[in-house]
């Protein structure tokens, strides 16, 4: 099942925000699939209220986010301001929307998030989301261009409601999903995973502070797994035998989460994911290889966007689904 909600438009540019993450993503992957018309709507917009927000992450953070200190959260979460204290990657006078619109579209795709888990709970199945992914927000602040965990909220939620006992979340991105891993840390009923580049972004090693004290900042997921520049032939491999050691670890989950970035692409548009760099063909072998480990397993999969940058990100996106239809895996 295909799962998108055009109320959550998020196009950065339109904030004066010059980050190439563009919404066509998934428009463009929804025509090429011709579907534009042929996907699962909302079921519900707007169910999500701070309150419910509270439970999940720190409570005055939330009511910074409903507050004057909002601009202050966005600026902070997309790096806006550099060390000089100069703009950077933003014009305000390119700015077409107010920040709180901003902020409204990220929580319409966290209730995407919720939603699409909801529904592949209730039918055992699969459910692509065309939003979220936003793994580097934490429990009191945002970072990584992610200013709400929709990943966590979601599992989180889910959890209380008690429509399920366990969870995985595996992160495919280019970048680690620090802000999952910090989140869920004390939480023994969800399980994490995470590929990613070895060297950059995030910067979450313990480093010393101003005072030469070691600042630990490092929050391991359940299993990292770690490519080196230039070892991308192992990725595959490595992705493989780490699905089958979560398998043997922890047993089987409900429910998996899926940060599908396609920021490890070679053809992607954002500089700082390019020390991954697979092919198109990697990429779909990747794609494919998770997706089949779950449906084997009959465990409901739930996809999400994650990073991916540039003009042509979303061909990745799309080409996974188009297998996915051709090869019969799935009605689309
Ligand atoms: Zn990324």
């Amino acid at each position: 099942m295909l799962y998108y909600r055009p109320q959550a438009h998020l196009n950065l540019m339109d904030y004066g925000i010059l980050v190439p993450l563009k919404d066509e993503r998934a428009s463009l992957s929804l025509k090429k699939l011709a579907c534009e018309h042929n996907f699962q709507k909302a079921l519900r917009i707007g169910f999500l209220k701070p309150d419910d927000l509270k439970q999940v992450f720190e409570a005055s953070f939330i009511d910074r986010l409903w507050g004057k200190e909002l601009e202050q959260e966005i600026i902070k979460t997309f790096e806006l301001i550099n060390a000089n204290g100069e703009f950077h990657r933003y014009d305000p006078l390119l700015k077409k929307k107010d920040f709180s619109q901003l902020r409204d579209s990220i929580l319409l795709q966290c209730e995407g998030t919720l939603e699409s888990c909801q529904l592949a709970l209730k039918n055992q199945s699969f459910v692509y989301h065309f939003g979220g992914g936003l793994h580097h927000g934490h429990y009191d602040h945002g970072s990584g261009f992610c200013l709400l965990n929709d990943l966590v909220l979601a599992v989180v939620l889910l959890k209380k409601q008690g429509l399920l006992k366990s969870a995985w979340v595996l992160d495919i991105d280019a970048h680690k999903g620090d802000g999952t891993a910090a989140m869920l840390r004390d939480k023994k009923w969800v399980k994490t995973l995470s590929i990613h580049m070895k060297e950059g972004w995030p910067l979450d090693s313990d480093r010393l502070d101003e005072f030469g004290k070691l600042k630990p900042c490092f929050v391991p997921s359940d299993l990292d797994i770690e490519i080196q520049k230039g070892e991308e032939i192992h990725y595959l491999p490595r992705l493989q035998e780490g699905l089958e050691k979560m398998q043997q670890q922890y047993g089987l989950p409900d429910l998996c989460l899926i940060v599908g970035g396609e920021d490890p692409w070679q053809g992607d548009g954002l500089p700082g994911s390019a020390l991954l760099q697979l092919t198109s063909e990697q990429m779909l072998q990747r794609d494919l290889m998770v997706y089949d480990f779950f449906k084997k397993n009959a465990v409901p999969q739930v996809w999400t966007l994650g990073g991916g940058y540039g003009e042509l990100s979303w061909t990745m996106y799309y080409q996974f689904l188009a297998e996915l239809r051709d090869s019969q895996r799935e009605k689309i």
